[in-house]
């Protein structure tokens, strides 16, 4: 079985290089970490497709070309500290921790949080620090960010993650209404202000929270 997911993996990855995904970091990042240890027992076999999938809460794992795409435009380095907001099932976490220094990431669901932890330990990732609480807000004690990443769809930027931006950082976030957003790519500037340049339309479940949508 084992060398069955890796097949369909490798197979994956060349589907997203021809998808238009050209940074090999980012696409061996995505051969390194293997999804299907992400999702529930019966979606196993459907781990390598690129399409979403469910998860528990009522969530979903995003699309493995969304999660390639988001992390391409972060444009990491191995020095880089990120947040992350939207834990869910850890997949995208994981893929950030093979790029990045240190991962942050914050789930507003105390079991997707518990199971995403588990399942990064497990996997003997330990670049990695997940908690439960409002994402919209950040995570002030560990601030300034090199790097923010939201992997649910907001109405706005949430202004505190603007704010824990460290200078010449970037934040991805997907932001438009709660049907469909659009991956809005924020650079800090050096004297305060923000560059915003907005990329390709994307589905995510909602950010919920006090900067996010108010209720489910
Ligand atoms: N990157 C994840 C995507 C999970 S879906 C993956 O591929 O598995 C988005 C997640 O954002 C959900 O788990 C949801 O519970 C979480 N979420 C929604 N609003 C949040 C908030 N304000 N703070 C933290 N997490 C939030």
């Amino acid at each position: 079985m084992q060398r069955e997911y890796e097949f369909q993996r490798k197979r994956l990855v060349r589907d997203l290089r021809a998808h238009g995904v050209r940074d090999e970091r980012v696409l061996a990042a995505m051969l390194a970490v293997p999804r299907h240890r992400f999702v529930k027992q019966h979606l196993k076999q459907q781990a390598y497709g690129d399409f979403a999938l469910p998860i528990e809460a009522g969530q979903t794992i995003s699309q493995p070309y969304v999660v390639a795409r988001m992390t391409e435009m972060l444009k990491l380095s191995p020095e880089h500290t990120v947040l992350e907001v939207g834990t869910g099932s850890g997949y995208q976490t994981a893929v950030l921790a093979q790029l990045a220094r240190w991962v942050y990431s914050l789930e507003l669901v105390a079991e997707l949080a518990q199971m995403a932890g588990a399942r990064l330990r497990d996997l003997g990732i330990g670049n990695v620090k997940i908690q439960t609480f409002d994402g919209t807000v950040g995570w002030s004690e560990c601030a300034p960010f090199d790097r923010i990443l939201v992997t649910a769809g907001a109405p706005e930027a949430p202004k505190p993650l603007l704010s824990q931006l460290a200078v010449g950082g970037l934040m991805v976030v997907p932001v438009g209404d709660r049907a469909s957003q659009r991956l809005i790519t924020y650079r800090r500037l050096r004297g305060g202000g923000t560059q915003r340049n907005e990329g390709e339309g994307v589905v995510f479940v909602p950010l919920l929270g006090r900067h996010g949508w108010q209720e489910r």
